[in-house]
């Protein structure tokens, strides 16, 4: 939907109640160009007279009647208690106007709508804009409130499409991000997120206060008093009307807290130092995580912010390098970690926002976890029949490996779950691990054509199944054997080509006996699993990047340090290896059941290859950078047996075929894979093979990566657009880049 730019088409946006909410929306439509009247009502006269002279609203008084008929869209924007009586005064005057509203609280004010109306009009559409100060009045207005904030609508059944499109259209003009759920999920998401710590705050003012009549003991206060209590002085009328109003969800939370502070004071009472520790390290680390998202460094936030790379060419690639551990390993670890008896210590873990999800998952499931301390994290494992049913969704972020072998693991529980994605997460198919599964004993629902949310019943007794995969997918093989461990017998999976199988080898490395011949894999269930120290190798994924950036740039020399060299990750090596690539592995170890060595890359010229079918699945992250070392090569690199990247954080063969096109590099997509042409002459150092372009890396991390490293060999300057998730997957990217000589800026975009 394009209504992120567009300002709304209203004839006249009628607010009334013009405070800090009202006032700032009106702000905020005059910036955005809105071309209608606002108009504004308000008991205070004086209000709207402000609201007039700062150029807010066009005309207003303190009476109704005379604005209405000029209006197409009415907001309510006073006090949550005073809305029925605004809308007692409203109802007669009323025609098709769109009416919506900006109460902290839903459930109470669709219950004013109900008694005024007798039943919810399907044209009021309610909302709550979560964005706001301490600050009241008209003169505070703001015009960037609601800029990068959400704004959550909670629309019925019966809601009129075209009333919630111009709410929509209304928010989205003022920046917002906009979040849809019913009325009561909201209060209860309030209660917990918003009431009650400001219920909290005015509580210990008071109590403090109450204790020295002379507020002596405020010029002692530090900072974690100023920190805790700032919200304390919000308006009191405001919260008043907002505990009257959510007074049932208010008490829930409220009841929840009690329990946990009991808690906390019990562990203090006893002097129980590892329960503190526990209770603390783990709101530490919500915290942190919690941080990411207010810092719009991550997920569904990070979504809305443009990071742009601009990439100079030149420059050659030097040096010696650590990129971070595997993605892969890193899931992996937290999760056999956790089901495992005892502790396991782990190094090297890659701190992005994925794994981080996992982790944070495992918390909420009642495990144990210290760190991730530079790349340290200890598990307390709770044995595979030791996980507590979390209080809420768990939220995998962006992180398709994460949903899938977390679906697996949780078909097996005794309580149900919920499994939840980003907005991209959530458009990938799910099928292929919900079907199997199911045919496992599992119980498993999915949104629309089989993809996320999966809402997962636990207490299912799993019975083990030879599962022949149509697809060549280490997601799906790990997913089952994971749910294998729960099940009765024997789970068998067998794949048509070779995957990733770091699942087996560190369920080997914990105990738990996974046997292999050929193309199967099979374990018994009902094992357990031991804990066992893991030293996470560098990814060979983000290797890639760095390889390919040497061999296609003359004068290079890299050495990248302690990479996962396992066999079935190795096909990008392999297929750079055949195209001419001057690599070398040197001092190949085996760490925790993985090969891992250092590799060495220098210039050589590439030739165009066909790359051999059974590569494809060791190489598929690896292909956006592999299609740039096939524009540098001498003559035609043809791919075949990849559709698999059809369905990756974006349609990776076309994505990527697009990019080409913009830097002149011909080629032809098929529907399972892509030819390239590349050089004419790749022993000609001097002559560069395509131009520089703007391209759009879709939100694909490995699309915007492989694009940089174009650059060193590009004529001109490579932007690209949507780099955000670059962080998720492999943080530190860009100071590694700069390191080893690439010219690369990073932009906030608009
Ligand atoms: P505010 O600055 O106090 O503004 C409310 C305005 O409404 C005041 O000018 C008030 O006049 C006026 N008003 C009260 N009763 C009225 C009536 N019957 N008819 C006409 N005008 C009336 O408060 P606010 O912070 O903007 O909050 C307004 C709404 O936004 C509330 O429902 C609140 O729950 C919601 N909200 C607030 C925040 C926040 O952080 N502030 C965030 C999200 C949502 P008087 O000054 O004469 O009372």
């Amino acid at each position: 939907m394009s209504e992120q730019s567009c300002a709304p088409a209203e004839r006249g946006i009628l607010i009334i109640g013009l405070g800090l909410i009202g006032g700032s929306l009106a702000a905020a439509l005059k910036e955005a160009g809105f071309a209608g009247r606002i108009l504004a009502c308000d008991r205070d006269a004086d209000e709207v007279t402000s609201g007039i002279d700062m150029g807010l609203v066009d005309a207003g008084s303190t009476e109704l009647a005379p604005w209405v008929a000029e209006s197409s869209l009415i907001v309510l924007a006073v006090p949550v208690l005073a809305i029925e009586a605004v809308l007692r005064e409203l109802a007669p005057h009323l025609g098709d106007q769109v009416i919506t509203d900006v109460g902290s609280t839903k459930g109470a004010i669709e219950a004013s709508v109900e008694r005024v109306f007798g039943d919810i009009p399907p044209r009021f559409v309610l909302g709550h804009p979560i964005a706001g100060s301490e600050k009241s009045g008209v003169a505070a207005s703001n015009p960037a409130l609601y800029r990068r904030h959400k704004v959550i609508l909670t629309p019925r059944a019966d809601t009129d499409p075209d009333a919630l499109a111009r709410v929509r259209v209304l928010w989205a003009a003022c920046g917002a991000e906009l979040l849809e759920m019913d009325v009561a999920r909201h209060d209860q998401v309030l209660a917990r997120t918003s009431h009650l710590p400001h219920l909290l705050a005015f509580s210990l003012v008071d109590t403090l206060a109450r204790q020295d009549e002379r507020l002596e003991i405020f010029r002692y206060a530090a900072g974690g008093f100023r920190d805790f209590t700032r919200i304390a002085g919000s308006d009191p009328v405001m919260w008043r009307d907002i505990f009257s109003a959510n007074r049932e969800a208010v008490l829930g939370a409220l009841d929840e807290f009690e329990a946990g502070v009991a808690r906390l004071r019990r562990a203090v009472t006893d002097n129980d130092g590892d329960a503190m520790l526990a209770i603390f390290d783990r709101a530490s680390h919500a915290r942190q995580y919690f941080d990411t998202l207010l810092n719009q460094t991550s997920y569904q936030a990070m979504e809305q912010r443009n990071i742009r790379y601009r990439v100079t060419p030149g420059g050659n690639v030097r040096g010696r390098i650590r990129v971070p551990g595997d993605k892969s390993i890193s899931h992996r670890s937290i999760m056999l970690g956790a089901l495992a008896e005892g502790v396991t210590e782990v190094h090297g873990f890659l701190e992005g926002e994925d794994s981080l999800a996992t982790l944070q998952a495992f918390r909420e499931m009642g495990v144990a976890i210290e760190g991730p301390h530079q790349g340290r994290v200890t598990i307390h494992g709770v044995g595979l029949h030791g996980l507590k049913a979390p209080a809420g969704p768990l939220y995998v972020g962006n992180s398709g490996t994460a949903m899938r072998l977390f679906a697996g693991l949780l078909a097996g529980q005794a309580f149900d779950t919920e499994l939840t994605g980003d907005v991209s997460l959530n458009k990938r198919p799910m099928g292929r691990v919900a079907d199997p599964l199911r045919e496992m004993g599992a119980v498993i629902e999915t949104a629309e054509g089989g993809r996320p949310p999966l809402t997962i019943r636990g207490g299912q007794a799993l019975r083990g199944i030879r599962y022949d995969m149509p697809m060549a997918s280490a997601q799906v093989k790990s997913c089952l054997l994971l749910a294998g461990l729960y099940a009765e017998g024997e789970t068998r999976v067998r794949e048509p080509a070779p995957t990733r199988d770091h699942t087996e080898r560190m369920l080997n490395g914990f105990g738990y006996a996974v046997q292999r011949d050929a193309d199967e894999a099979w374990l018994q269930g009902g094992g357990r699993l031991t804990a066992s120290p893991i030293d996470v190798p560098s990814d060979i994924s983000s290797a890639a990047f760095y390889l390919v950036a040497a061999a296609i740039t003359p004068g290079s020399d890299l050495l990248l340090e302690h990479v996962g060299t396992n066999p079935t990750r190795i096909g990008v090596i392999n297929i750079l290896k055949a195209m001419g690539a001057d690599l070398e592995l040197l001092n190949p170890r085996e760490v925790g059941g993985e090969p891992v060595a250092d590799i060495r890359v220098r210039h050589a010229p590439l030739k165009g290859i066909d790359i051999p079918v059974d590569q494809v699945p060791l190489a598929i992250d690896e292909f956006p950078v592999l299609f740039i070392a096939a524009a540098n090569a001498e003559g035609v690199t043809r791919l075949r047996g990849a559709e698999e990247l059809r369905v990756k954080e974006s349609d990776r063969i076309q994505a990527m075929a697009d990019g080409l096109a913009i830097l002149g590099v011909e080629n032809t997509v098929h529907s399972d894979g892509i030819d390239i042409v590349g050089r004419a002459d790749a022993s000609d150092t001097h002559v560069e093979h395509y131009s520089g372009g703007h391209v759009d890396s879709l939100g694909d991390h490995r699309i915007a990566m492989a694009f940089a490293i174009a650059a060193l060999r590009a004529e001109g300057e490579i932007v690209i657009d949507d780099c955000a998730n670059v962080a998720t997957s492999f943080p530190g990217f860009v100071d590694l880049a700069r390191r080893v000589g690439l010219s690369l800026e990073e932009q906030e975009a608009s």
